[in-house]
């Protein structure tokens, strides 16, 4: 049987894995991480789960690709609840709020109640996201003549950053309410479509929340048979001329293969295991893009009495300490509908900043210095707690904090490149289209990772993996070889 290795168990390496055994490969999954997920993770701390992936999971109502595609991988199986929100997300100033609810007409009458001045474009925007929700489900742009009438709307919303679209609202509250969304920069479409897919239950949240989903796939992977292993490093993709054929490990191992998916960061693909200049060009152009505003965040967590805290979801709070990227607004998260994330009568609460690439530089750099970046994580707890008890007065003194990370968390941990978590933005200039697969400076090499399409995310990696597993399915069946794959794994001693 011929063999691929895949280097990386985050969604897009695990999913490459099973797509590939389901192709009737062997396959073998090198994990540098002590367990499965990538960013799709969350970790325990003072008996609380923080959780530091699933906001939303575009693909949760059945009947679309994305969906069978979740239910192929086990993310969601069927017996697992998914859990749909009244709120995408709140925003609050000056002690008023307004959210981004399930029930579109019941948003449009609250828009419409806090702003009537601001009708006729809290009416087009409404339009538009009960027009783009077919598009968001079925992924088919004609499913409906409404998706086809608001076409020009459609282009508009392309075109305009939410803070264009914001300043085309009078009410400052509605206008926040617009750039709250991951910054104003993005493409306004971008929200819309978030918007839309959450109205229509196809963006809901499986409870147990990211590491239950991240195990679930995991368990998925080794159903079919693939051998995983954790904690264990690929330093190398090694090439036979100018044809992969295998990996070495950290601790010198070589294992050999016929196909090789590398599911890391693409920064790590071409940098560490494989040379740099052998990047594709546009990859590199993407990467490299300096006007493309990245994902990295500040985050923090804390614990609070569940009798302190009316429930609210995710609500963006004024927050005067923080960065310019993040508009000096804070988006709180709780998981009070987690009761098995935190002990009994407790509530997790979680924030996150959004980091510029200087802001995220500079993180990354000083973490190399453990004493200042431990000072400089406990004045953003600091401040972040200020934030929060001054939105929300009834927590005062009620906070423990439970941790803090930053960009240069998922530098350290994933090898991110500026930390970034998610790929490209959608901003109005993102090319929209995916970037190939395969590698085609090397043959039988893949790449499985979201950073193959803007704007990332889960789906992005699912697909991405199970693009690339199609294309080892198909070299491999074209050239009917197996002969590394069939030299399993050899020791290199060190003169090697
Ligand atoms: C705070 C946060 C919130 C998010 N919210 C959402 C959300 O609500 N919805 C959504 O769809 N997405 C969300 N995402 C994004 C989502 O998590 C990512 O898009 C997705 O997990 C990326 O998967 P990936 O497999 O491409 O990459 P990764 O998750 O980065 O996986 C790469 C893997 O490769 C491993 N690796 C790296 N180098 C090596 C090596 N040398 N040898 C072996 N292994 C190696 C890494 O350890 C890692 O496990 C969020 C992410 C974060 C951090």
């Amino acid at each position: 049987m011929a063999k691929v290795i895949v280097v990386g168990g985050g969604v897009a390496g695990m999913s490459a894995a099973i797509y590939a055994r389901r192709a009737g490969l062997e396959c073998e999954l090198f994990e540098a991480h002590s367990i499965m997920g990538g960013n799709l993770t969350a970790w325990r701390r003072e008996g609380c789960v923080i959780d530091n992936c699933i906001h939303w999971l575009t693909g949760t109502r059945r009947g679309n690709d994305l969906n069978r595609v979740w239910h192929e991988l086990g993310m969601l199986d069927g017996t697992t609840p998914v859990r749909r929100r009244t709120q995408l997300y709140e925003s609050e100033h000056g002690g008023v709020r307004i959210g981004l609810g399930s029930d579109l007409e019941a948003t449009r009458r609250q828009m419409r109640a806090l702003s009537p001045q601001d009708a006729r474009e809290i009416n087009r925007l409404i339009d538009t996201v009960s027009a783009l929700t077919p598009i968001v489900c079925n992924g088919r742009l004609n499913e409906k003549a409404g998706s086809i009438l608001h076409l020009p709307d459609i282009v508009y919303y392309r075109k305009a950053t939410l803070f264009a679209l914001a300043k085309r609202f009078r009410h400052p509250l509605l206008r926040l309410l617009l750039t709250d969304y991951i910054g104003g920069e993005f493409c306004a479409l971008a929200l819309l479509f978030a918007y839309a897919a959450f109205a229509s239950g196809n963006g809901s949240v499986p409870v147990g929340g990211s590491l239950a989903a991240a195990e679930r796939v995991r368990s998925t992977c080794e159903r079919e048979g693939c051998i995983l292993h954790t904690g264990t490093r690929v330093t190398q993709i090694t090439t036979d001329a100018t044809e992969a054929n295998g990996v070495i490990l950290a601790d010198g191992t070589a294992v050999f293969a016929d196909y090789i998916i590398a599911a890391c960061d693409p920064v790590v693909t071409f940098g560490t295991l494989l040379p740099r200049h052998l990047m594709p060009g546009a990859l590199e152009r993407r990467l490299y893009n300096p006007h493309t505003p990245i994902f990295s965040a500040l985050h923090t967590a804390f614990l609070c009495d569940r009798e302190t805290l009316r429930p609210f979801g995710t609500r963006i709070i004024d927050s005067p300490a923080f960065s310019v990227r993040s508009g000096k607004r804070l988006p709180v998260r709780e998981f009070s509908h987690e009761p098995t994330f935190a002990p009994e009568g407790k509530v997790v609460l979680q924030t996150i900043v959004f980091q510029t690439a200087e802001e995220s530089r500079a993180w990354i750099e000083l973490a190399e210095d453990r004493q200042r970046y431990r000072e400089r994580k406990a004045s953003v707890a600091d401040a972040t707690a200020r934030a929060i008890e001054t939105a929300m007065p009834a927590l005062r003194g009620h906070l423990a904090l439970l941790d803090v990370w930053t960009p240069a968390t998922y530098h350290r941990y994933l090898g991110a490149n500026k930390g970034a978590f998610l790929s490209y933005a959608f901003t109005p200039y993102a090319p929209l289209r995916s970037l190939p697969s395969r590698v085609s400076t090397i043959k039988n090499l893949s790449l499985a990772t979201q950073w193959l399409s803007s704007p990332g995310g889960l789906p992005t990696a699912a697909l991405a993996g199970r693009r690339a597993a199609h294309d080892a399915a198909v070299a491999l069946r074209t050239s009917a070889r197996t002969t590394h794959g069939a030299r399993g794994a050899v020791k290199l001693s060190n003169e090697s």
